[in-house]
């Protein structure tokens, strides 16, 4: 069986680019909710009219549905070769118990999850210090990539501002929640349950996932 892989981590753990990252390495393909869901949308499937339907009038989209293209997605022929990551789903118990439904019926199975662990408050200096282009979208941070000038973008010299989602106010509490939410995945998925220290360096961090990962049955098989 190829291997299965769950990323769970708080915004601004880096689980998002290592994932990016690990499945380019190691041959793995990368399922991201938020690319399933936009996907969807442009395909215009009947999930993804459905998904658009959500979005449109604001509502969360419901489990069933992010399942049921979790589920599309993970039938797709280059799964069964080659192995995923999952980036961001499960979220919640509900999910967890969900997917374990989904993977029984196509013949899959997770074999590792990563937890990137970081505290609420690097959480807070990684995003909080996040500043964006208000004219080409660039992302900047103000300590650890900061513009040459303090307040103004090195490319297209708009002003930079912070989303309204990056306040110290809106981290803690978006924190707080992804805690409440992971505690029981933590549970469900217990010896399955691998943890990394997120606040590592990008490096040190994809050289140890890359040993624990290769040392799982299958990915030799596939290389
Ligand atoms: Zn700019």
């Amino acid at each position: 069986m190829p291997p299965g892989l769950i990323f769970l981590g708080a915004a601004g753990s880096g689980k998002g680019t290592q994932a990016q990252q690990l499945s380019e390495h190691l041959g793995l393909v990368q399922l991201s909710t938020g690319d399933i869901l936009r996907d969807s949308i442009r395909r215009q499937t009947p999930l993804g009219l459905e998904v658009k339907k959500y979005i449109e009038t604001g509502e969360l989209v419901p489990d069933e549905t992010v399942l049921g293209l979790v589920k599309e997605a993970l039938q797709d022929n280059s799964i069964s070769d080659k192995g995923f990551i999952l980036d961001g789903f499960p979220r919640t118990l509900e999910q967890a118990v969900g997917l374990d439904t989904i993977l029984k019926q196509i013949d899959l199975q997770v074999s590792m999850v990563i937890e990137f662990q970081i505290g609420l408050d690097e959480t807070i200096k990684r995003i909080g210090g996040r500043r964006i282009c208000s004219g080409c979208n660039k992302i900047y941070h103000v300590e650890f990539n900061p513009p040459s000038n303090a307040s103004v973008c090195d490319i297209c010299s708009s002003s930079l501002i912070q989303r309204k989602d990056d306040t110290e106010e809106k981290v803690r509490r978006r924190f707080e929640i992804y805690q409440a939410e992971t505690e029981p995945l933590i549970t469900h998925y217990q010896s399955l349950v691998h943890s990394v220290d997120a606040t590592r360096t990008p490096k040190e961090i994809f050289e140890k996932l890359v040993s624990q990962i290769e040392a799982l049955n299958g990915i030799h098989q596939n290389a």
